[in-house]
């Protein structure tokens, strides 16, 4: 087992980097490793953090856990796509399938704050009938969660993260407005807005978890565009600003560069505590619940890394399901050129909105329903995609980016349904730290495609409609991860219950977009606070009745 190769932990002698100051610090509580915590929290992203804060404030005594580093993004992000790299996960995997996963940036985040360093802070709510989409709808299956409760928890976590958006949302049932005005709309966000009233669909500035007033210690967003290759300047509201400082203050403990290798269980069956990586050494943290928030790739391979001789199959894997149902978002995109100038890396990259095929299920001839926003690559991006998806090399690619400027685009965030044949398993292979590395395996379906070849036409219709020219379709991408460790109503057919606690070991806890059952239309961050939410509250409410 050698050590890790990101460098020594900031996170130690009782102090943490202050994300707000250059070079600062905050101080933190420790806990010793003999101490048996109330919680230990593997991964500190969208699940993860917001658990970790709310359970603090709710008085535990919580030791959060993350494989990458804790930045200062004031210091440590630079205006640079390479170098950026440093926010993904891009440890070995494994991919397959007949349509393999794109990993590394395009799915899942390394750091102190997860994905959310690096997400593009579209925060949606999921259309109300998808959380039943079997009962209502015929397809995917039901969530054990009713969409009023989730949209009580939607607007906690709004209020949480200061979203900027409109006053009245066009779509769903009523909603109250948003905590800040929404941003100005940006060159690509006006020519999305031209092309769905030229179709006569609706559409509304984002929701956006990036300020457009200042707010505490973060400034308003500047529209500098590097939003899914860190904020550099703290004007994003994700986990590493917003959680992660609140669950300092309640006196949580995190550990930055410490890689969870396994779970342990005690005689009882029960877990003990958690067995990880940091500073070269391999540690063991005692704790009455652990709770897994690694996502969707790194949480099933952890329980299946955790087997032992009492869980052969892994932990919380009897109903065989932990790594299946695995998830990713359609996320194609249909680009063209402006005759006017359109500079779209001005700004967020998605400052437009339309839900309309996502609301809308007349005239499908698929399940689910997608949504599309105004893009803004920036220009290694958008050169890949030229060499990628276009196969323009040489003479032929540096004359198609002479027009960078000109460009404007649509990508959609479609659904794609859960198959258990897509998955994540072990592969034999092992990592820097001798672990079992995940083999992800992903096959789109009929109905993926129809979906795909859907939003492809319309994308390019709505394009047409406004004078592009030059249109292409790039047919390949997706986004996002969702799946391999389900809620659901019963032991037989899930891996956790509606309170994301594991049907088979009482203080085993999952929380994070694993426990999604399908994947709706819209981008599932802000899904996930609110499942975390409503999880804290609900273990405080365990807790008092005697039931943890
Ligand atoms: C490029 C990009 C853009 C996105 N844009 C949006 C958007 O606009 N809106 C939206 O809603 N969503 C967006 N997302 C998705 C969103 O960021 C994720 O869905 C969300 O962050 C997942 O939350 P999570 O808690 O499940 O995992 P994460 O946020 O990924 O957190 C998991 C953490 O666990 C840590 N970890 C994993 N295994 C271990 C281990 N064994 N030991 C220790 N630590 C471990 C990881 O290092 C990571 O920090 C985007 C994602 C990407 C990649
Ligand atoms: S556009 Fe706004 S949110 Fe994005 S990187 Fe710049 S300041 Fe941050």
């Amino acid at each position: 087992m050698s050590d890790d190769s990101n460098g020594a932990p900031r996170a130690t002698g009782g102090r943490a980097p202050d994300v707000f100051r250059s070079g600062g610090w905050t101080a933190m509580r420790e806990y010793a490793l003999d101490e048996v915590v109330d919680f230990a929290i593997v991964g500190t992203g969208a699940g993860g953090g917001t658990l970790a804060a709310r359970l603090a404030e709710l008085g535990f005594s919580v030791v959060a856990f993350d494989a990458g580093a804790w930045f200062r993004p004031l210091d440590d992000f630079a205006s640079d796509e390479t170098e950026q790299n440093k926010l993904y996960w891009t440890d070995r995997r494994v991919t397959d399938g007949a349509n393999p996963i794109q990993m590394g940036g395009k799915n899942s985040g390394k750091a102190v704050g997860g994905s959310t360093v690096h997400y593009a802070m579209v925060a949606l709510r999921m259309r109300p009938d998808r959380f039943k989409s079997r009962t209502t709808l015929g397809y995917g299956a039901d969530w054990p969660l009713d969409w009023r409760d989730m949209w009580a928890y939607y607007a906690k976590a709004e209020r949480a993260l200061s979203i900027s958006g409109p006053l009245t949302y066009p779509w769903g049932p009523w909603r109250p407005p948003y905590p800040y005005r929404p941003h100005e709309v940006n060159a690509p966000g006006l020519l999305l807005a031209k092309g769905c009233e030229a179709l006569g669909y609706k559409w509304t500035p984002t929701p956006l978890a990036t300020v457009s007033a200042p707010r505490g210690k973060s400034p308003p967003c500047v529209y500098r565009g590097f939003c899914r290759f860190g904020c550099s300047t703290n004007a994003k509201q994700s986990a590493l600003t917003v959680w992660i400082p609140r669950a300092l203050a309640a006196g949580a403990e995190v550990r930055d560069l410490a890689m969870v290798g396994c779970i342990e269980t005690g005689p009882s069956g029960l877990a003990s505590g958690v067995r990880y990586h940091r500073a070269g050494e391999w540690r063991f943290q005692r704790a009455r619940n652990v709770v897994v928030a690694g996502y969707a790739i790194e949480t099933p391979r952890l329980l299946l890394n955790s087997a032992s001789a009492r869980h052969p199959d892994g932990l919380a894997n009897s109903s065989g399901l932990v790594g299946k149902y695995l998830m990713t978002q359609a996320n194609q995109a249909v680009w063209g050129r402006m005759e006017e100038e359109v500079r779209w890396y001005k700004g967020p990259p998605s400052l437009a909105i339309s839900e309309h095929w996502n609301y809308e299920d007349r005239g499908k001839d698929f399940h689910g329903g997608y949504i599309w926003l105004g893009q803004g690559p920036l220009p290694i991006e958008w050169a890949s995609i030229q060499t990628g998806s276009r196969g323009l090399w040489g003479e032929r690619l540096r004359t198609e980016m002479m027009h960078y400027n000109h460009q404007m685009g649509l990508k959609i965030v479609g659904e794609m349904l859960p198959y258990e044949h897509n998955r994540v398993a072990l592969a034999e292979e092992v990592d820097q730290y001798g672990l079992k590395v995940a083999r992800i395996t992903y096959a789109w379906g009929d109905n993926e495609k129809r979906l795909i070849a859907h939003s492809l036409a319309q994308m390019r219709m709505s394009l047409e409609a406004i004078g592009a020219t030059d249109i292409f379709a790039q047919d390949d991408d997706t986004n996002h991860l969702a799946g391999t460790a389900r809620m659901g109503f019963d032991r037989e057919t899930s891996v956790v219950d509606a309170d994301c606690r594991s049907w088979d070991i009482a203080n085993l806890w999952i929380c994070d977009g694993s426990v999604f059952p399908t994947t709706g239309a819209v981008n599932p961050s802000l899904t996930i606070q609110a499942i975390a939410l409503r999880t804290a509250d609900r273990i405080k409410a365990m807790a008092a009745r005697g039931e943890m």
